[in-house]
């Protein structure tokens, strides 16, 4: 069981003075083949227990296990965008220790010999400068099954009365990626941990081969994370910290490291290499299994399994399938749409760029599309805890939506105020744009006659604002515009109000 003694954690600012941070990422990911990585048994989630199941997965004696194709196309896909090399040819390897979760006692992986190996990932960070992550390698294996501890307060083995097991999990291909110790990362080490797994996820949703949800596990992280003395050149020892599951808790789980690593050395005590448990509700790790680097696994060879040869002609055929890369793909349309930096920024922070392609593609102009997906639509999903995307997609909302309810300010049929009061309709579920424009009689005038005897009446009734404009002091126009709308009842043309104000008066619109 955990010890629930607090740890004692070092100040952040004098960690960062007095050690330098070393990091390993390791970032486990499930894969979205329809079936097992070694047996033809669905991987649906969700299932009732047990019931996607055969003597391959469940280790059954004499069963023989065969490679899945889509399992490995999409291991060399995900070495080829982490830019590594890719085996001419490798070999599964048994990893053998028991769990009960693992059926077969031992876990198909890749040792010694892994599929891709030698890349890199460059990660933006916050302050605009790019940080880049050596990757060690990416390698293919299995899932475990999961056990269910029932009876205790927490869900956890302790104070249980019995356990679950439930092996539906049980063969589903994985990959796993290693990063090489990230070193010089200093102060911005817990953002550039947050900033590699975003990028990571943000590449593997790009080439489709997971759902990468981190609340799920498809997508789960170990964070490895020791400490130098300033000045040092060997590395100090490392924790790490075991299935971290959200972007904000890689960060918050390097800092913490960071904070206890830093109060041991400086008490003179030494690090333990152990695994760790992340706590979400407290922010803190609390000490797992003790783990020597000559940890023992016996890995051999898997004998049941062919090797793994992709011919260079296949490697070279999915290199150049593969999609553009993420970071290149934002610079592109942020150029094509001519939003800046900080419209950018909201943009991707909101999740909205493929929105707002989607509503490009559609016929609609950027800066609507950036609008309308922007505002109330996300202030609503945020009170319900949803990005926009999910929120828009639960309403049943296309982008179609938002051409149609652009097409009826540019044709004139609605102003800016009106446009606003349709979309909320739209969100309020009444139907279409037009069908809430409709049902709420919303239609600017566009009786010229009736705008242009407001106008004067106007002009009349405000004889200093009319000669300040006239002298030249065109921002005055604003006052004036309010007042014919007011005449409009609100449905006047304003932008036709103030070219029609301007003319009047003798100045250029
Ligand atoms: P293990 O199977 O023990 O987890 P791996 O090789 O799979 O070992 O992963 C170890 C991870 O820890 C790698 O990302 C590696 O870069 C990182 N790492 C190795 N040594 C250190 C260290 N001293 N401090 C921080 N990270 C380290
Ligand atoms: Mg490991
Ligand atoms: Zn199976």
């Amino acid at each position: 069981m955990s010890t629930s003694t607090t740890d004692a954690l070092m100040g952040y600012d004098e960690v960062i003075e007095r050690f330098d941070p070393v990091m390993g990422l390791e970032v486990h990911v499930e894969l979205g083949t329809a079936t097992k990585m070694f047996c033809g048994c669905a991987t649906t989630f969700g299932a009732e227990p047990n019931t996607q199941v055969c003597p391959v997965c469940l280790g059954l004696p004499g069963a023989l296990p065969v490679v899945n194709a889509v399992g490995v196309e999409s291991a060399i896909r995900i070495g080829l965008a982490l830019n590594c090399q890719i085996a001419e040819w490798c070999r599964f390897a048994r990893k053998n220790y028991f769990y009960p979760d693992m059926p077969k006692n031992f876990q198909t992986s890749q040792y010694d010999e892994p599929i891709a190996f030698n890349g890199f990932l460059d990660v933006e960070l916050s302050d605009g400068s790019t940080y880049r992550v050596e990757i060690e390698r990416a390698h293919m294996e299995e899932d475990t099954g999961k056990s269910l501890h029932v009876g205790g307060a927490t869900g956890r083995i302790h104070g249980a009365t019995h356990s679950l097991v439930d092996y539906n999990r049980a063969g589903i291909p994985l990959i796993e990626i290693v990063t090489k110790p990230m070193v010089g990362a200093g102060e911005r080490a817990p953002e550039i941990a947050r900033a590699y797994v975003a990028t990571l996820r943000d590449l593997l949703k790009g080439l489709g081969v997971s759902d990468v949800k981190m609340e799920q596990g498809s997508m789960r992280c170990d964070v490895n994370l020791s400490l130098m003395a300033k000045g040092a050149e060997a590395f100090g020892t490392r924790s790490e910290t075991k299935n971290v599951n959200s972007l904000r808790s890689v960060e918050r789980a390097v800092r913490y490291e960071m904070c206890r690593h830093g109060a041991l050395l400086a008490a003179g005590e030494k690090v333990v290499q152990e695994t760790r448990h992340w706590h979400e509700d407290t922010g803190m790790t609390t000490a797992g299994r003790e783990k020597s680097d000559a940890e023992d696994y016996r890995y051999f060879p898997e004998p049941d399994l062919v090797p793994v040869a992709p011919s260079r002609e296949w490697v070279e055929e999915l290199r150049a399938a593969l999609p553009e890369p993420p970071a290149q793909r934002r610079k592109r349309l942020q150029t094509a749409y001519g939003f800046s930096d900080l419209e950018m920024r909201d943009v991707l922070n909101a999740g909205l760029l493929d929105l707002i392609e989607e509503t490009v593609a559609a016929g609609g102009s950027p800066a609507a599309a950036r609008k309308w997906w922007s505002g109330e639509i996300a202030r609503r999903a945020s009170a319900q805890g949803q990005d926009v995307p999910t929120y828009a997609a639960g309403l049943g909302l296309s982008p179609a939506a938002v051409v149609e309810l652009e097409g009826m300010v540019t044709s004139g049929r609605l102003n800016d105020a009106m446009a606003r009061q349709a979309w909320e309709g739209v969100l309020d579920g009444e139907g279409t744009p037009t069908q809430v424009a409709d049902a709420r009689g919303l239609q600017l005038n566009q009786d010229t006659g009736a705008l242009e005897a407001a106008v004067d009446e106007v002009i009349a009734a405000n004889p200093d604002v009319a000669d300040k404009i006239r002298d030249g002091k065109v921002q005055a126009v604003g006052a004036l515009i309010g007042q014919v709308m007011k005449a409009m009842k609100g449905q006047g043309d304003a932008a036709a109000a103030r070219a029609l104000i301007l003319e009047r008066l003798g100045q250029p619109s």
